[in-house]
């Protein structure tokens, strides 16, 4: 039995999103059906609908969300009706080299999941009939998705699922990019450049692997404060200034042991580099433009160790890792109430674009009524 159920949908790139409601149809083998608690809105979804990220439209976005399962397909032993679950944006297939060598983040199932279901299909229609894509195989912006279970985590009944939906990308990416990447010591200094949805969690992941001293860089000074709360021992506002590299070497005292570009640029992320002492690592988390560029010196790549790495997902293990970060959250080590900043209905949906588009800080999430 298939669903009907609101959904948000980028329809033509560059404009606004639509909600509209849309078919659901019942899950194959290996899926379940899910209806949907929470979804965050990621810059990653932005992303899609302005043609940073290139994605086939018309496009169900989503891929942050938390629900409960209420439809489960054939071959599917891991999950029964009303399991709780959150969305994964990568897809772990279990077999592929990457999957099998503890980094299913890089799973090669994932490249085939990209704007439909890992078997190529889509179980979303429009009312018209017309195929709908779905973000990263999750499409998790609506009220009811049907997800193939390589893209889901089981959670613990207990823990609140608008909470949990935000494990399922920003939290993630961020402390993980931290804890799994870079793998940061404690004591040692970092700085975090950008202080959105992403950032914040890097900093936050920093302050949880006990680093010493933590820059928060960022445009905004809201943001800033917010990033104090999550962590961030110390806080930098670059706009105004003509050489941000000289003014942070001098404030971390002789540059910076790691440096994390959650922004997604070029140039942010040869500031990342450029704000390391010797024999530090910065990694790039933010996703940069399809032609956006970097240039190191060549000689100095050699001559100061520094090592430029790219963090995709936090380096997740997400079905280790998720079940983790919420038992720091509920260690009360890890934030995430703080982090949800606005709740939109579905119907709210463009205003919570428009809201990301200005650069609100922390995190919008669409909450669903049904769940
Ligand atoms: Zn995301
Ligand atoms: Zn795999």
């Amino acid at each position: 039995m298939g669903q009907s159920a609101k959904a948000v949908v980028a329809r033509e790139l560059g404009k606004p999103v639509v909600v509209e409601r849309i078919d659901v149809e019942a899950p194959r083998h290996g899926e379940v059906t899910i209806r949907l608690a929470a979804c965050g809105v990621c810059h990653s979804d932005l992303s899609a609908t302005n043609g940073t990220i290139p994605y086939p439209m018309p496009l169900v976005l989503g891929h942050e969300g938390a629900g409960v399962v209420i439809a489960v397909g054939d071959g599917v032993s891991r999950y029964a009706i009303g399991d709780h679950v959150v969305s994964s944006f990568v897809s772990m297939c279990g077999r592929c080299h990457y999957c099998q060598t503890g980094r299913p983040q890089l799973c090669v199932q994932s490249l085939q999941a990209l704007y439909t279901l890992p078997d190529g299909t889509v179980r979303t229609r429009d009312s018209t009939g017309l195929p709908l894509n779905v973000f990263c195989g999750c499409g998790v912006m609506a009220e009811v998705a049907t997800v193939h279970t390589d893209n889901l985590v089981k959670i613990d009944r207990q823990m609140p699922l608008d909470r949990a939906a935000l494990i399922g990308c920003g939290v993630m990416t961020g402390v993980g990019a931290v804890v799994n990447t870079a793998r940061v010591e404690a004591g040692s200094v970092a700085v975090v450049f950008g202080c959105g949805g992403v950032g914040l969690n890097a900093v936050q992941g920093c302050a949880i692997a006990g680093a010493g001293m933590i820059v928060a860089v960022d445009t905004s000074d809201p943001k800033l404060d917010l990033a104090k709360q999550f962590g961030a021992t110390h806080t930098f506002n670059v706009s105004g200034h003509e050489n941000v590299g000289k003014a942070l070497y001098k404030l971390t005292g002789g540059g910076a042991d790691y440096a994390f570009d959650c922004v997604g640029l070029g140039k942010v992320s040869e500031q990342a580099w450029g704000v390391l002492r010797r024999g530090g690592t910065a990694v790039i988390v933010g996703i940069a433009g399809p032609k956006d560029q970097i240039t190191l010196n060549a000689q100095q790549v050699a001559l100061s160790e520094k090592t430029l790495t790219g963090s995709y997902y936090g380096s997740a293990r997400p079905a280790q890792d998720f079940p983790r970060l919420i038992g720091l959250y509920r260690g009360g080590r890890l934030k995430l109430d703080e982090l949800i900043t606005r709740t939109y209905s579905i119907d709210q949906a463009p205003q919570a674009f428009a809201d990301l588009t200005q650069g609100g800080e922390g995190r919008g999430v669409i909450i669903f009524d049904a769940a």
